[in-house]
């Protein structure tokens, strides 16, 4: 089948959400007494990715994700706190405050974009977020608008890997899965969990991470071209 349309994901994708955390915990942190050592920053990681799980399988809330982060979190690296909701929301608003502040688009986003209108394919974003971050982000990197629709994880009510998540979003887009291409930094959310709802995918692996038995790895957006129709 002709390749119709293409589904990007957001964090790590189309904005740098990895340097916005650690630029964001390296001006946060600071006013906790913490300093932002790469060793803390890889326990924010893991916090972030443990709670983050729990709300992809809609456990728990996006706030409470953000709570369960740092009580989990801040014991770790020796800051005491009030436990109570208010307390953590406040706490939780001043990284939010510089982790906005870091948003920053990849600088291959302006190619494939381009890249993907000339090849006349539809794009629309698929993204594990809430409607109001996601949207918000996109404004202020300058990609929204420009990027089609945004689905997001909170508005769809499935979040990827589900391949629900995947069907709602083509469904959207009027087009078939076997029609569309995901693009996405994480193998198991963009490329594993797309091939489940038989969409193509190809997996944008910056950092070089793997799986290398991928046959379709890239390592920047400008490589995407390979994959579009001429
Ligand atoms: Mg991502």
């Amino acid at each position: 089948m002709r390749l119709q349309g293409v589904l990007l994901d957001l964090d790590g994708t189309l904005v740098d959400h990895e340097s916005a955390v650690r630029d964001a915990l390296r001006a946060w942190l600071p006013s906790l007494g913490v300093p932002a050592t790469d060793e803390v920053v890889a326990l924010w990681a893991v916090a972030q990715e443990r709670h983050l799980v729990a709300w992809r399988e809609r456990r728990v809330s996006f706030q409470e994700q953000r709570r369960r982060r740092l009580r989990d979190f801040l014991p770790s690296v020796g800051v005491r706190f009030v436990d109570d909701d208010e307390h953590l929301d406040q706490l939780f608003d001043g990284y939010l405050h510089w982790y906005e502040q870091a948003w920053r688009a990849f600088d291959d986003a302006e190619d494939a974009l381009t890249a993907i209108s000339r090849a006349g394919l539809a794009t629309a974003v698929l993204t594990n977020g809430t409607v109001a971050q996601q949207t918000g982000k996109l404004a202020r990197v300058g990609l929204l608008g420009r990027v089609g629709p945004v689905y997001t994880a909170e508005d769809i009510g499935s979040a990827k890997p589900a391949p629900r998540a995947y069907l709602i979003a083509c469904d959207r887009l009027g087009l078939p899965p076997a029609a569309v291409l995901n693009v996405g930094d994480r193998y198991d959310l963009d490329v594993e969990g797309a091939r489940a709802a038989g969409l193509r995918a190809v997996h944008l692996d910056r950092n070089g991470g793997g799986p290398m038995r991928e046959h379709s790895r890239i390592a920047s957006r400008r490589e995407l071209v390979r994959f579009l129709p001429s």
